[in-house]
């Protein structure tokens, strides 16, 4: 397995409580790639299916189509809703019923997003590894999932749990996280197939393929979040989509670091003009992280599923030098690829966009930029 290394980062200490931001004036609902599965619906509630996987976050009436920016970098046409504020909704009510007391099907039933669903279908595990590790620095929100709603995502493991017989479950944390880690702790008592698994802070390892080898994984396993769990209780207990995300406003630049609840299809300004008073024209922001993210102008950027995070940097001058031929980026390339190739040849090279040769070049050569650029 490669070697995996520790990030040596300015300690930023994020609020555990969690803001919300649930009313914003309008959403924008990014056209999806095949524009065939789209519906212009004029007026819409809360809840409503508009095309696979995007549910509307809010109830409201259709204004117009504006182009935005993803996460990704990518800009969309959006139909763009007025909040009517009225939260009109369709679709059931929260079951009743112990979710732990449903079956494999009941619970399929429920679940609409379409990767999970496909996920949990076809798995027959002996055990369920449950990662609630974030790998970017900067970026906590599945710590912070974690530490805010506990008992749900532990009552949504049991209830997994019950669906594959004589299975058992890890939750994977890092060694560093001890908030999270006393979270857990502190129910899971109870709970006897349910064991936390300590790992070191190494940055890749909440990925499955790192996380599985560094815990000498043979057994049939499902892979699962602590996001992804967040999802499929209000799906399959909730009987509802999941409209909101969590996002991580943080860095050097931002003076209180937070982790906001927000509608998706809000624009990420409306978010830091409530929240923040920082000077935009102080900071870079990376969206989505220092190591994979993209350093990105604010300015018509929506939330999506996708946001993990928004991270404002001081302004600072890293002078790019000459290469100096020491071979760190190769050395360290998780996927033993030769990011030089990309950068001064111009050659495509295999990449999982993971950003460490850019992080080790001693002469502050931007290899993610051509790696990335090579890639996409
Ligand atoms: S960004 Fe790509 S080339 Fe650079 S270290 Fe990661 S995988 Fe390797
Ligand atoms: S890490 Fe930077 S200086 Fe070293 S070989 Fe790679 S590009 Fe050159």
């Amino acid at each position: 397995m490669t070697k995996l290394i520790h990030l040596d980062k300015e300690p930023i200490v994020v609020d555990g409580k969690v803001v919300e931001y649930l009313t914003p004036d309008v959403v924008y609902v990014p056209f999806p790639r095949k524009k065939e599965d789209l519906k212009k619906e004029k007026e819409i509630k809360k809840g409503s299916f508009l095309y696979p996987n995007f549910y509307a976050p809010i109830s409201g009436k259709l204004k117009k189509i504006e182009d935005c920016l993803l996460p990704s970098g990518k800009w969309v046409h959006c139909l763009v809703y007025e909040n009517d504020f009225q939260e009109k909704q369709v679709g059931g009510k929260a079951t009743r019923k112990k979710i732990s007391t449903l079956s494999k099907e009941e619970m399929l039933e429920s679940i609409l997003d379409t990767r999970l669903k496909e996920k949990l279908e076809r798995s027959n595990p002996s055990l369920l590894l449950i990662s609630g590790i974030e790998d970017e620095p900067y970026i906590e929100n599945e710590s912070i999932i974690g530490q805010n709603h506990t008992k749900m995502l532990v009552d949504m493991i049991e209830a997994l749990l019950s669906i594959y017989p004589n299975t058992k479950a890890y939750i994977a944390l890092k060694n560093t996280d001890s908030k999270t880690i006393m979270a857990y702790q502190n129910i899971l008592g109870m709970y006897k197939n349910i064991e936390i698994k300590f790992v070191e802070d190494l940055y890749l390892i909440g990925q499955e393929y790192f996380l599985t080898k560094y815990l000498h994984m043979k057994e049939p396993y499902l892979f699962l979040k602590v996001s992804e769990l967040y999802e499929l209780y209000l799906n399959i207990k909730g009987r509802k989509p999941l409209t909101e995300t969590f996002i991580t406003f943080s860095g050097n630049g931002c003076q209180k670091p937070i982790v906001i609840k927000a509608k998706i299809g809000t624009k990420v300004t409306d978010l830091f003009f409530k929240f923040f008073k920082e000077d935009l024209s102080n900071c870079v922001f990376f969206v989505n992280g220092m190591m994979q993210g993209k350093q990105m102008d604010l300015n018509y950027l929506i939330v999506t599923k996708d946001l993990k995070g928004i991270l404002m940097m001081k302004k600072q001058m890293r002078k790019k030098r000459e290469c100096i031929k020491c071979g760190k980026c190769i050395l360290l390339c998780p996927k033993h690829a030769n990011p030089l190739m990309a950068y001064q040849l111009n050659r495509k090279i295999t990449c999982m966009n993971c950003g460490l040769c850019t992080y080790i070049c001693p002469s502050n050569i931007p290899l993610y930029q051509y790696v990335k650029e090579d890639n996409e």
